[in-house]
């Protein structure tokens, strides 16, 4: 296993047109149709820097071929755990969250799928949580 550590964010995930872009996450929910813009290329050099070229899960790199993705580690539209729960939304206020994106092949990635278990189910959040100006916390201020 290789030690990961992330550098800043794209400038893409940073400015102002993101933060319109949370709004409007907020509004929508899973509805949202998320999407880097022309940026998606930006986000995923900068993840293949960081990573080294490898996927966050076996470390294959793209010299075999392998595709490298960008990866919600928490799903964005809906997880897989909790079906018994009505509004089965994903962790779709973190879908630009720089410290919620990973990077893997394409086979992990398929395979992870939209399951994010964790130890307790009761413990799971399942709306953003917001400080007390109503601004989004991400991962970070968590
Ligand atoms: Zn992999």
């Amino acid at each position: 296993m290789i030690k990961i550590k992330k550098g800043k964010a794209p400038d893409f995930l940073l400015g102002k047109t993101i933060k319109n872009r949370i709004k409007k996450v907020l509004k929508e929910k899973n509805k949202h149709n998320f999407s880097y813009d022309n940026k998606k290329k930006e986000v995923r050099n900068k993840l293949k820097k960081d990573f080294k070229n490898k996927c966050c899960y076996c470390e294959r790199d793209e010299v075999g071929g392998v595709e490298l993705q960008i990866e919600h580690f928490r799903p964005k539209k809906a997880v897989k755990e909790c079906k018994k729960n009505k509004e089965n939304f994903g962790y779709y206020w973190l879908a630009y969250d720089w410290d919620n994106l990973l990077l893997s092949c394409s086979t992990c990635n398929k395979k992870k799928g939209t399951s994010f278990p964790i130890e307790n189910e009761k413990d799971r959040i399942h709306k953003p949580v917001l400080d007390e100006k109503g601004n989004l916390k991400m991962i970070k201020n968590l």
